[in-house]
């Protein structure tokens, strides 16, 4: 697979990047390896203190940074400035909150099992390989990076493929900063070199946000190695409207929540679950405002939809939508890509799909939304969990008894309530069924890579 920067707005070819050989893989690892020895010697303090730097470092370059997500892969200008921005803030937040993440705990009384003393402590696993995805070619990287490298684990990156020059940056952010030379390592590699990596004793443990496919991969051979794995997979979220909910208010949100980051984001919305009482009044309204949407160069500030960031993913988006076409739904506005140079598609309303639309069951990355019409809270729960992916998802309701039906019993790692799924650095995020498996962000997820050791004492 060649490594380069297309652009998507225009389909041309920017920047080639020759890939790293296995003997340029193997120094890179060996690098990272000598790093993690160095880092786990060092204080919470002297890691907040060049964490601090990076995130400086990011406030300070933001525009430049955002410039280079957008050119690689699309996403409008302000979404990029703002991923950037994120990054510099989940760092600060790791830097001043991983010592008390990971503070000895001791046992009450540890008389209980005949010891003086008995206390569990935290301890960096070693180094950690991350593959990435391009979507959020900074976020997802710094998601792991800043909680890992805190924590005292080095770090080596498989990052997408079309998204090198953000991957090489985020190469040269940590080190600038001042963290032992190679505590964070790209590797230039397509995804059929990650088994060696995964393999090489020194790596102690893999994480993976991407696709299905990549997961079962990645997760296969991380399990013949016995390493751990988290895994950071597809969502198709279900956004609940129920009959007592504020529909302007939930068709506004319901359109960020679709059409952000172009519609490839695994948390957006992605299947629109309105109750029957209130569905003509919200599905009138949702389709007025994916109609009105700006789409465009994502350069431009203005533009508020930009291109697919690759060729095959505009393609497979296409498809599912001509699967539901051919079998009979309503496609409310939409269904194409217009035609103009670059990846664009229209945003898109579908309606009335069939049981065997392929859009029910597999992930719709683009701005691409189906609405179902649900008769009743029942209805609407079983459309909510008939998927087999269960990341996170969106209800909407001024009911209290509903709420905390729903809270109950949708299938998903996380649920919001009159708002739409966004990562916070302050709460944990990941899913259940065919989403994946571990957590990211907050406490619990920089607990993923330490060995909990418990220690007792006569
Ligand atoms: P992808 O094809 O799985 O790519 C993700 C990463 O995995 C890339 O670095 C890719 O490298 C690598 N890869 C692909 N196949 C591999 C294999 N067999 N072994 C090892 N590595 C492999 O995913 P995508 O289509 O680019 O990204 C979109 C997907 O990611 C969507 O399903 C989306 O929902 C999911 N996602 C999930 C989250 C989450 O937090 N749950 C967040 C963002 C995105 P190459 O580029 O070299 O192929």
């Amino acid at each position: 697979m060649t490594i380069a920067t297309v652009n998507p707005t225009s389909g041309k070819t920017e920047v080639v990047l020759e890939p790293h050989s296995p003997g340029e893989v193997d120094a890179r690892i060996g690098e990272a390896h000598r790093a993690a020895a160095v880092l786990r010697q060092t204080t919470f303090a002297q890691r907040a203190e060049w964490m601090h730097r990076a995130a400086a470092f990011l406030d300070e370059h933001a525009e430049g940074l955002g410039e280079l997500i957008t050119v690689e892969m699309g996403k409008p200008i302000g979404q990029s400035v703002a991923e950037v921005a994120k990054c510099a803030k989940a760092m600060r937040f790791y830097a001043d909150h991983a010592e008390e993440f990971l503070a000895d705990a001791p046992l009450a009384d540890p008389t209980t099992v005949g010891a003086s003393g008995a206390w569990t402590r935290y301890e960096p696993l070693g180094v950690i390989l991350a593959v990435m995805p391009w979507n959020y070619p900074l976020w997802q990287v710094v998601r792991f990076a800043a909680p890992a490298l805190m924590a005292g684990n080095a770090g080596v990156l498989k990052h997408a493929s079309n998204v090198p020059q953000c991957a090489m940056a985020l190469d040269a952010l940590f080190e600038n900063a001042g963290f032992p030379a190679g505590s964070f390592r790209t590797l230039l590699i397509g995804g059929s070199e990650v088994a060696p990596v995964i393999a090489d004793p020194r790596i102690a443990a893999v994480t993976l946000t991407g696709s299905e496919p990549a997961g079962r991969s990645v997760a296969a051979l991380a399990g013949q190695h016995i390493k751990k794995a988290i895994l950071e997979l597809g969502g198709s979220d279900p956004f609940i409207v129920l009959a007592s909910a504020d529909v302007a208010e939930a068709a506004r949100t319901a359109v960020r929540a679709r059409i952000n980051n172009n519609g490839q984001s695994c948390i957006a919305g992605k299947r629109f679950i309105v109750h029957t009482d209130v569905y003509d009044e919200f599905a009138r309204e949702f389709t007025r405002l994916m109609v009105g949407l700006t789409v465009g160069d994502p350069l431009d500030a203005a533009t508020e939809v930009g291109p697919l960031a690759t060729e095959s993913g505009r393609a497979e988006l296409a498809e599912l939508v001509e699967d539901a076409r051919a079998k009979g739904a309503s496609i409310l506005t939409g269904g194409s890509a217009p035609d103009v140079d670059g990846w664009f598609y229209l945003p898109t309303v579908i309606a009335d799909l069939p049981d065997d639309a392929r859009l029910i069951q597999e992930e719709a990355f683009g701005p691409v939304a189906s609405l179902y019409r649900a008769c009743d809270d029942e209805d609407a729960l079983r459309l909510a969990n008939q998927t087999g992916f269960g990341l996170s998802s969106a209800v909407w309701t001024t009911d209290a008894e509903e709420e905390a039906r729903f809270i109950a019993e949708i299938d998903a790692g996380a649920v919001f309530v009159n708002g739409m799924t966004v990562s916070y650095q302050e709460l944990p995020f990941g899913g259940i069924k065919r989403s994946g498996y571990g957590r990211e962000l907050a406490a619990v997820g920089q607990r993923e890579f330490c060995n909990l050791k418990t220690v007792w004492k006569a």
